[in-house]
């Protein structure tokens, strides 16, 4: 009923593929330093959305080694993915991303992956990756973080960036033919319904490759929780969430993978998290409704730029 990624990567790479995540030290957040803003996005923690990985004092060959060792244990698993996951992994020096992306070539890495915002994309950083791709046979993935389609929206959130950046820097990686990974927030209280729509279209004629969708969460201490603890918005219900990803599915081009239907979250430090239910029952959920109502990925995707002019076909 909608494409996995788990089936993805097995099909790509002949078997099953598993994700290391780097944390470096030096990364932060042009939204969070004063460069282009303080405070960051209104959800944003101290981690950076990174909070379960290993330490950043250790070197990206010491991370992906040690979290290596732990995973082909658990998993007998013989393909992996170096994942530079938190904060905004380009927004660093370029003589510092090029050791660090290059520390990650490994043997049995079979794709380079980072997380970054839309406005820290550039032709500098992506030669580098270039070269690495070519000289090294590795995808390249970069994660973009959109949230939704709804600039508005975005402003609410303090997202420091508009829909207009993330058109631009998907463009300029398609450019090199690398992955592009979009990152959506489904149940933002400021969207409706056809904001998700949207959001779904644009992410398909994009030619995005793989989505992951999140539930908001309100982490303590945040700018959001503060205005969630003075009742500036209310939280909407789970239903609403399970509606909004099956009608971002169906709306959603049927050959992007989907990373995740909705993301674990931090339940200790945070005020709210995924209706104080585990995300696997969610997905459950979302699974059974799927089939119960004869929904699934691609099904409303009839919309593009041709769409009037089919009929002469
Ligand atoms: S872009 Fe990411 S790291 Fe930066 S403020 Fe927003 S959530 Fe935090």
């Amino acid at each position: 009923m909608y494409k996995q990624y788990s089936s993805y990567l097995k099909e790509k790479y002949g078997e099953k593929v598993y994700k290391l995540p780097i944390s470096l030290k030096e990364t932060n957040c042009p939204n969070r330093d004063g460069n282009l803003g303080y405070g960051g996005c209104t959800y944003c923690g101290d981690e950076g959305v990174g909070f379960e990985n290993l330490s950043s004092n250790l070197s990206v060959k010491e991370q992906l080694l040690k979290n290596k060792e732990y995973i082909s244990k658990k998993y007998k698993a013989n393909k992996f993915i170096a994942y530079f996951q938190s904060y905004s992994n380009t927004y660093i020096p370029l003589d510092l991303f090029k050791k660090y992306v290059n520390d990650a070539v490994l043997d049995d890495i079979v794709d380079i992956s980072i997380s970054t915002r839309p406005d820290c994309i550039d032709k500098s950083y992506l030669d580098i990756l270039k070269e690495i791709k070519e000289n090294h046979n590795i995808d390249i993935t970069i994660e973009l973080g959109l949230q939704t389609a709804n600039y508005k929206t975005l402003n609410k959130i303090n997202r420091g960036h508009s829909l207009c950046e993330y058109i631009q820097a998907v463009n300029m990686i398609k450019s090199y033919n690398f992955n592009v990974c979009t990152h959506v927030i489904l149940n933002l209280p400021w969207d409706n319904i056809e904001d998700t729509i949207e959001t779904a279209k644009i992410i398909s004629v994009l030619n995005t490759n793989f989505v992951k969708l999140h539930a908001l969460y309100i982490e303590k201490n945040t700018i959001l929780a503060k205005q969630y603890l003075n009742n500036e918005f209310t939280m909407l219900p789970l239903e609403d969430y399970i509606e909004k990803a099956i009608t971002f599915l169906e709306y959603l081009a049927p050959n992007i993978a989907i990373q995740r239907i909705i993301g674990r979250a931090p339940e200790d430090v945070s005020l709210f998290s995924n209706w104080g239910i585990s995300w696997w029952k969610i997905k459950d959920m979302i699974e059974e409704k799927m089939a119960k109502e004869d929904r699934f990925q691609g099904k409303l995707y009839n919309y593009g730029c041709n769409k009037a002019i089919k009929k002469f076909d």
